[in-house]
């Protein structure tokens, strides 16, 4: 599921920081979401949005019950914080995923100029924060969120591995 050259090509950024009681928070809820949706037979993807350390928005991958491949737990997490918070950037949140963001994802967290993002498995496939590309922190694009990656990443893997086998 994960290889190390993702890894290598974050530089600074490879190695998770000491995580605060927030961020431990955060993880944590998108873990959980992550295996609600394993419990339904979504991709076992979760994400929580924190302001401070309040959790504004919990969601997991949706893309079977809604028959829509873009429904991810993160992007679904984004847009339910602009409309609860009624506003059209979330500067000031942190948005927590257990799987690096794809393309689309990462499109919209730059759009939605999330101020933090704190994924936990490296996607080799189509991770868009380092491990395929870096939309997040494209030197071009006019907003860059910190990234902090690989916050609980084994656990974040092993659920992802796990509902793969299970399907095999
Ligand atoms: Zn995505």
């Amino acid at each position: 599921m994960h290889k190390k050259a993702g890894k290598r090509e974050t530089g600074s950024e490879k190695r998770p920081r000491p995580t605060s009681p927030a961020d431990e928070a955060g993880m944590a809820a998108a873990l959980e979401e992550a295996r609600k949706a394993a419990s339904i037979g979504e991709v076992p993807v979760g994400a929580a949005v924190l302001r401070g350390d309040t959790v504004v928005v919990r969601a997991h991958n949706e893309s079977v019950t809604r028959r829509d491949p873009t429904a991810h737990a993160e992007l679904l997490a984004v847009q339910q914080a602009l409309s609860l918070l009624q506003t059209d950037r979330l500067g000031d949140c942190t948005l927590y995923v257990t799987l690096e963001p794809c393309a689309q994802c990462a499109g919209a967290i730059v759009l939605a100029k999330v101020g933090r993002v704190v994924f936990g498995a490296y996607d080799p496939k189509a991770g868009m924060a380092g491990s395929v590309g870096d939309v997040l922190r494209h030197p071009q694009l006019n907003h860059r969120p910190e990234v902090v990656a690989g916050v609980r990443e084994e656990e974040c893997v092993h659920l992802l591995e796990e509902f793969f086998r299970a399907r095999r």
